[in-house]
């Protein structure tokens, strides 16, 4: 029976391994060759194609699907990887369904776009699974750039800048590389430890060295990084989460959902990750999804996202609203916490409707806070805006010779490949500018 008291709270282990591997196996099993095949003879090959236009990374996708329509998967990854070195784990994460596929004239027409995102897995995969790392890099430019964040950001930048010449030094917090590749994407998105194995793939292009455990403001300064370096790029992306400010926030049991989905991406026997009966999920984006989904996926009886505007004003799209359903997932739309009720541990919360005026309680023994991450308090002298960095179109703060791209600066959609164009943009642009092309 659920166990909503707060004497209970999370439990872990309510499934057993065998319904725990089955459902944080891949979201989206990927295509086979006969199946690939298949799905790119959908493609019309357009001229001025619109699912490009569509792309951040501007992948040109009529050629790539047409590599593989031709056979020639290896060559279709080169496409892709050309312009977004972490295409392997953007074809697994991406929203196509509000980007390329959703510009796609097959969506237009018929409501059934080309695969874009599972065919470019599937030629990503074959060329990963090949030895060879298929970019060399060009003579050295005796350049030194560090960057800081091990990030999509960072990891796009790191990879275009040593491909051009020069030698890279990144910085990362954490003992290990990825940013929320590794630690915020949800686990059925990623799965077989893909995050790391990109990582180990990226860095076959030699000349990028990474330096684990390095906390900027704790263990070095953005001006003595300006006196080592020729140029520095900032891709700390947003550590940091808002907070509910309302009472009960202190409670056993009320957790921020991206610290959450870390802890499960972290783990290594899912069984072992506590998660409450009733959940309850505040917030409208892909984390309060991704938390709520993989709560119920973990075992929980009951789960609600809470979110304080309509269905239709959510961030998160349709399609991922309708995936969590799928799941079992419920929603309250135009809601807003008040107060977090309990003694030691959270029972319940209650909530105010946004559009008339009326309270009602929700039972609870796991509150997940999925309502946006803010930046750090980051010992940078560099100008913000909206509480970002502030960068121009190339990318460069207002300090001499630092570039920033990623969720920390002020522009651009807060998604992984975003974050994969913004730190490849930045990287050209200090290659051009160190090498007095600009
Ligand atoms: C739960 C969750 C789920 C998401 N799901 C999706 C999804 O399905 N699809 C999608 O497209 N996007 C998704 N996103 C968004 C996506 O993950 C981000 O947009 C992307 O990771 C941003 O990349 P970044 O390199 O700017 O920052 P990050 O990925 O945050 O990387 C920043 C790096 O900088 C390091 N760092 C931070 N501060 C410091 C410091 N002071 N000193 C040294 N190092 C530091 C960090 O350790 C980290 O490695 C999700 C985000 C979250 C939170
Ligand atoms: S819009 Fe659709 S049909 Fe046209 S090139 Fe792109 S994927 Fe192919």
């Amino acid at each position: 029976m659920p166990n909503n008291s707060e004497v209970g709270g999370p439990l872990a282990g309510r499934l057993d391994p065998i319904s725990l591997k089955k459902n944080f196996s891949d979201l989206h099993p990927p295509l086979d060759s006969h199946e690939a095949a298949v799905a790119a003879d959908r493609c019309y090959f357009c001229y001025d194609a619109p699912c490009v236009t569509a792309c951040p990374t501007d992948i040109d996708i009529p050629l790539f699907i047409r590599q593989i329509s031709t056979g020639m998967p290896v060559a279709s990854a080169k496409t892709i990887l050309d312009q977004n070195i972490l295409g392997g784990m953007c074809a697994r994460v991406c929203p196509t369904e509000t980007l390329c596929e959703e510009a796609c004239v097959r969506e237009k027409a018929e409501g059934k776009p080309v695969q874009i995102g599972l065919l470019q897995r599937y030629a990503t995969d074959v060329l990963m699974n090949v030895d060879d790392h298929p970019f060399e890099r060009a003579p050295s430019t005796n350049k030194k750039i560090a960057i800081v964040g091990a990030g999509p950001a960072g990891l796009a930048a790191a990879h275009r800048l040593a491909l051009l010449g020069n030698n890279v030094v990144i910085l990362d917090a954490k003992e290990k590389p990825g940013g929320l590749n590794e630690f915020g994407i949800a686990a059925y998105k990623s799965t077989n430890d893909f995050a790391q194995k990109e990582v180990a793939w990226l860095l076959k292009i030699g000349g990028i060295k990474i330096n684990y455990g390095k906390l900027l403001g704790r263990d070095f300064s953005l001006s003595g990084l300006r006196d080592e370096y020729d140029a520095v790029f900032i891709g700390a992306g947003l550590g940091n989460v808002r907070s509910l400010d309302i009472d009960g926030e202190s409670l056993r049991n009320v957790q921020d959902a991206v610290e959450f989905i870390s802890s499960l991406r972290q783990a290594k026997d899912l069984a072992e990750l506590e998660v409450g009966s009733n959940v309850v999920v505040i917030g409208g984006g892909m984390t309060a999804i991704d938390a709520a989904v993989q709560s119920k996926l973990l075992g929980a009886y009951d789960v609600t996202v809470v979110y304080r505007r309509s269905m239709e004003e959510m961030p998160a799209s349709l399609y991922e609203q309708e995936l969590a359903k799928s799941k079992g997932v419920k929603f309250i739309y135009n809601s807003r916490p008040v107060q977090i009720v309990g003694t030691e541990g959270i029972s319940s919360i209650k909530f105010q409707n946004t559009q008339h005026d009326t309270e009602f309680s929700l039972p609870a023994d796991h509150l997940l806070k999925a309502i946006g991450q803010i930046m750090d308090e980051l010992p940078l002298e560099l100008s913000r805006e909206n509480n970002k960095i502030k960068v121009d179109e190339n990318f460069k703060t207002d300090v001499a010779n630092v570039w920033a791209g990623g969720d920390c600066t002020s522009i651009g959609e807060d998604l992984t490949v975003t974050a994969v164009a913004q730190g490849r943009d930045a990287a050209i642009n200090i290659h051009a500018s160190l090498s007095g092309e600009i």
